[in-house]
């Protein structure tokens, strides 16, 4: 596999010497930036999911970002930094989380965050499972993108890490409607690694400084983990992240789409690593485990439908407001693509007969009133 190759070292803070040097220090083993050539048009694709503060560990660090523009500045490169968040894609909302990351000081740089809210179709004839989807357009005017993720748990996906944010390519709204276009997780881990196959960036870099550990990955707890990870490829990263906060390779939804395409390494021992992995791995880690997506087989004979009923029912994780939590603002009714939640006296009440287990809900409640529930089975089998 060519570029199995993932190099991890560690970040002590976000202090902008450490950033640079650990920045310098884990692209080494991967070329460095000699690709990197005056008058190139570069664009770090970060995670902006929401407008939050540095510290609550939601997006990609600004200290990172800012880190980063200036060595490929200093190469002569152009650099615009650019995602497109949960919420509506416009400038209002964008200026906002600018604004919250604390990015200013990089325009001041020379860096363009980007302020082209403009959509383009895409056909991309091999994709699995997305093979035409809208996204932002200003990803077209990069002669190569650089996808600066964050590590985080993740609702449905278990693991946000490189694979899972090229979804940051469907423009703001328009992701709930993905996830009703693929609700089984399986055909949705497959669209994202359609994704990740069409906009191919050069480069995937994870801010695992301070992860989040919880209710990611928006109301998760920041967890300190001390390092930077880099990979040429977006699964071999998400492999080494999954196994550092202890999650099996089969509990993340991408990695085992990846491996369906011979994308990744079969094992977690056949992945080549630079760095002493082992030294980052936190004691405890809290992961959402959910097993949905392994809970789609595709036995159709009317046992084989009976059965998966059954079993999904004693084990599938749903989405639950937690008690005396929600404030009844109704974000949660606004993003379900299933339309199936209604606030009824000033709380969230969710119709589950309608509920895909989409976890948008949980990813966007601003109060982390909406969580992951488990079933008791579930968490006795560890499923
Ligand atoms: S988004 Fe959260 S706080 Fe708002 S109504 Fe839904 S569950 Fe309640
Ligand atoms: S209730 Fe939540 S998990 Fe269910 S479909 Fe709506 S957003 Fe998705």
């Amino acid at each position: 596999m060519k570029n199995d190759l993932v190099s991890i070292v560690s970040c002590a803070d976000y202090a902008d010497e450490h950033c640079t040097q650990a920045l310098l220090e884990v692209l080494e083993p991967l070329g460095g930036l000699d690709w990197v050539t005056p008058g190139m048009r570069i664009a770090i694709k970060a995670n902006f999911v929401s407008a939050a503060k540095p510290e609550r560990a939601v997006t990609t660090h600004p200290r990172l970002l800012i880190a980063l523009s200036k060595l490929l500045i200093a190469r002569g490169a152009h650099v615009t930094i650019g995602d497109s968040p949960g919420n509506f894609y416009t400038a209002a909302v964008l200026n906002r989380v600018y604004a919250m990351a604390g990015l200013e000081e990089a325009e001041a740089l020379g860096v363009t965050l980007n302020r082209d809210f403009s959509e383009k179709q895409a056909y991309s004839e091999h994709a699995v499972q997305a093979k035409s989807f809208t996204y932002t357009r200003y990803l077209d005017d990069a002669d190569a993108i650089i996808n600066f993720c964050k590590l985080k748990s993740h609702g449905m996906m278990a693991l946000s890490a490189a694979a899972k944010n090229l979804f940051g390519t469907i423009p703001g709204t328009m992701k709930p409607e993905y996830h009703y276009r693929f609700p089984n997780p399986n055909d949705f881990a497959d669209m994202i690694v359609d994704l990740d196959e069409y906009f191919k960036p050069v480069l995937h870099i994870c801010d695992a400084v301070t992860a989040m550990e919880g209710n990611g990955p928006t109301q998760g707890t920041p967890k300190f983990l001390g390092c930077l990870i880099a990979s040429k490829d977006p699964h071999c990263l998400d492999l080494l992240a999954a196994k550092l906060i202890g999650l099996e390779p089969y509990e993340v939804p991408t990695i085992a789409a990846a491996k369906r395409r011979d994308l990744v390494p079969e094992r977690f021992e056949d992945l080549n690593i630079s760095g002493d992995w082992e030294a980052f791995r936190p004691a405890e880690f809290k992961c959402i485990r959910n097993r949905n997506s392994t809970l789609f087989v595709n036995d159709t004979t009317m046992f084989g439908r009976l059965t998966q009923k059954a079993i999904r029912i004693c084990l599938e994780s749903r989405p639950q407001v937690k008690t005396g939590a929600c404030i009844g603002c109704g974000r949660c009714a606004n993003v379900c693509p299933a339309h199936t939640i209604e606030i009824k006296n000033g709380k969230a009440l969710i119709h589950r007969q309608n509920c895909i287990k989409c976890f948008c809900c949980q990813e966007f409640c601003p109060k982390g009133a909406m969580v992951v529930h488990r079933t008791a089975l579930a968490r006795m089998l560890n499923k």
